[in-house]
């Protein structure tokens, strides 16, 4: 990751915000909101939740919006008739707001693997990406690194422990990097007996003890997918060996991750876990805006606890450490089994201990394609899901 400056304070950022209606997305759209005369919303997109979206135009007025389906772009239009906005849809529609000239940077807050290739695009037509949807780089973080060394693209880490480490790796040579220590909250089951994990609701498992997050996400921190995935987003983004990369369970999350050096000191990035901060960060990176956001009280901190991660107890952590070790499309493989199962998960049709089984089970079938391209990728995506619905729908489960 190259340093660049956006353009002068003065002139507004033109913002595309893919995602608009999650969490990212409108934490996004507060901090849009505390600085009006720094942003001009040129594109809004969404998948179904096309009320809240056009609530969104009516206050930020943008060009255009995307949608994930024809009979959502119809709703929409029947809910806002007579404003002038275009109306684009599915992937077609993400790349089109991903494009746009008139687009500084591209917020991408999307979920899942259907950030890949609106993010690809975005840097090929070189807009700067701020980077939530991981997913993107644990599937193709090869492809995005590709990218960006032949265009003249910035990408910047949203994800709060990315955002952390970017930030303390400011001003550092690359060569002095001894570790990057990424913590973890360890959900809501690091002290609940593996013994009753099989119980776990739907309901538990989507209660976060510190972060208020969509739904896939929530899962994959219960399971501690969520840091398996952060690990090869790490990776990827920090281009550091992967024994470098340390996970730390730290259950207050006020540290949001560390960078240890060459010669002994470590540097960490600490505050009130409040995903406005990193997404503030990126967005006006290199410069920091005086903002009202909650603020540490440090005499209250009595204690900032850190253990081992249990990997007996959360294996999806060593799956994803697995995957980034064989590499090519097992990442992709990884992530696509995930995404399946904790869609399953939260259809109640597989039990907690079901998620970690059915992506061990994937990958364990799926061969691995090495230095995949895009189709290859996508292939690899749908294979998995595919095994995993099939798995799940077999008697024997
Ligand atoms: P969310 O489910 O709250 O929101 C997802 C957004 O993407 C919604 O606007 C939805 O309409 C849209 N969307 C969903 N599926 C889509 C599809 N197939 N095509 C197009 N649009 C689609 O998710 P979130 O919690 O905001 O997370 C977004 C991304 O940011 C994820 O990759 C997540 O891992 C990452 N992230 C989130 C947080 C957080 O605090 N929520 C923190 C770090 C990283
Ligand atoms: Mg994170």
């Amino acid at each position: 990751m190259s340093d660049f400056t956006f353009p002068s304070s003065e002139t507004p950022r033109g913002l595309a915000v893919l995602g608009a209606t999650g969490s990212i997305g409108t934490q996004t759209l507060e901090v849009v909101r505390l600085f009006p005369d720094r942003f001009d919303v040129r594109a809004l997109t969404c998948d179904g939740n096309v009320e809240l979206l056009a609530e969104q135009v009516r206050e930020f007025r943008p060009e255009m919006v995307a949608v994930g389906a024809q009979e959502r772009a119809d709703e929409f239009r029947t809910l806002l008739p007579n404003v002038d906005v275009e109306v684009s849809v599915g992937q077609d529609g993400l790349c089109a707001a991903a494009t746009r000239s008139d687009v500084d940077v591209v917020m991408a807050a999307v979920v899942g693997f259907a950030g890949l290739v609106p993010v690809l695009e975005a840097l090929r037509a070189e807009n700067t990406v701020a980077l939530a949807n991981k997913e993107t780089m644990v599937v193709g973080g090869t492809l995005v690194n590709d990218v960006l060394d032949h265009h003249d693209a910035h990408l910047l880490p949203v994800d709060s422990e990315h955002s952390a480490i970017f930030q303390c790796l400011a001003g550092e040579s690359e060569r002095t990097v001894e570790n990057l220590i990424l913590t973890a909250s360890g959900g809501p089951f690091r002290t609940r007996d593996a013994n009753t994990f099989d119980d776990i609701t739907v309901e538990e498992a989507l209660d976060h003890p510190n972060w208020s997050m969509g739904a896939k996400i929530t899962i994959d921190s219960a399971t501690m997918m969520n840091k398996g995935l952060e690990v090869i987003e790490a990776q990827r983004l920090f281009d550091v060996d992967v024994e470098q990369i340390q996970v730390l369970v730290h259950p207050q999350s006020i540290v949001h991750s560390m960078v240890a050096f060459a010669d002994g000191a470590v540097k960490a990035e600490l505050g009130v876990p409040d995903m406005k901060v990193p997404i503030q960060y990126a967005l006006s990176y290199p410069a920091r805006w005086p903002a009202p956001h909650e603020r540490l009280d440090w005499a209250e901190l009595t204690r900032l606890d850190f253990e081992r991660p249990d990997t007996g107890k959360f294996p999806c952590l060593r799956l994803a450490y697995d995957a980034l070790d064989a590499g090519g499309t097992a990442p992709a493989i990884l992530n696509a089994a995930n995404e399946a199962a904790v869609g399953l998960f939260l259809n109640e049709q597989i039990s907690f201990l079901g998620i970690p089984r059915l992506i061990e089970q994937t990958l364990g079938r799926m061969s691995v394609v090495e230095s995949p391209a895009l189709d290859d990728l996508v292939a690899a995506d749908e294979e998995a899901r595919r095994r995993v619905e099939e798995r799940a729908a077999a008697p024997s489960n």
